[in-house]
């Protein structure tokens, strides 16, 4: 059958609109594919952060082991240091700088600073951050008080800064490492503080798995200011 010819402009016209639709649907989807890919890319860009600490130290036997397996996971930690180890072992706390990591006093003498008068508790921290300023030439602005006790008027007398901690696994308590590690990694959720002690061979064999293994379920490892201010 013989088409007219107005018929055949008609058919080209309705199937350049038929073109231009697909073009503009299209472009729409591949702006939503763009927007797709931007979310994922800012989820990602967005690790899940935890932070590790360590108290008591220096230590003489396991810091600088501590320190080495650190480094090798390229990995920032806290560690809360003792005035009376700090006097001791000047050199592991130059170490422990020299590796990017944040210092916290843990007081002079490993006291329950509650306990004290208020003079005797500043003494404490004072003593400390003096000690450790003179090898660091910073004063600590973050204070984890042994056993987690603190008075709060001792914010203001010392203006330090309170850290305790969101997962405790005892790890002075075992010494099988296997233990410790599990006990952090199932319990430990994204912006949590771990409190660990570089005390003892199975603390920081515990520290390395436990920061393997978060790392292989996508955290990233930050200092406790990161998680307190950020
Ligand atoms: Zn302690």
């Amino acid at each position: 059958m013989q088409i007219p010819e107005r018929s055949i402009l008609h058919k080209k016209q309705y199937k350049g609109i038929l073109m231009l639709a697909v073009l503009v649907c299209m472009a729409a989807f591949g702006n939503y594919a763009r927007d797709m890919a931007e979310e994922s890319m800012r989820t990602e860009e967005a690790p899940k952060r935890v932070a590790i600490t360590f108290d008591d130290g220096p230590n003489a036997d396991y810091t600088e082991a501590l320190l080495k397996g650190l480094e090798e996971r390229g990995v920032s930690a806290t560690f809360f240091l003792l005035g009376k180890e700090v006097e001791k072992h000047p050199e592991i706390v130059k170490e422990i700088q020299d590796g990017g990591h944040l210092i916290g006093t843990h007081s002079y003498d490993h006291v329950n600073l509650s306990n004290l008068s208020d003079a005797a508790a500043i003494e404490q921290v004072d003593k400390t951050n003096a000690a450790i300023h003179e090898i660091t030439g910073e004063y600590p602005e973050y204070i984890r008080p042994p056993f987690g006790c603190w008075k709060a008027n001792l914010d203001y007398e010392t203006s330090m800064i309170e850290v305790l901690w969101d997962v405790d696994p005892k790890d002075w308590a075992t010494s099988n490492s296997a233990v410790i590690a599990k006990r952090v990694v199932d319990k430990v959720e994204e912006n949590d503080i771990i409190l660990l002690h570089d005390a003892s061979e199975s603390s920081v064999n515990a520290a390395f798995t436990i920061i393997d293994e978060l790392k292989a379920q996508g955290y990233t490892f930050v200092t406790v200011d990161e998680i307190l201010f950020d």
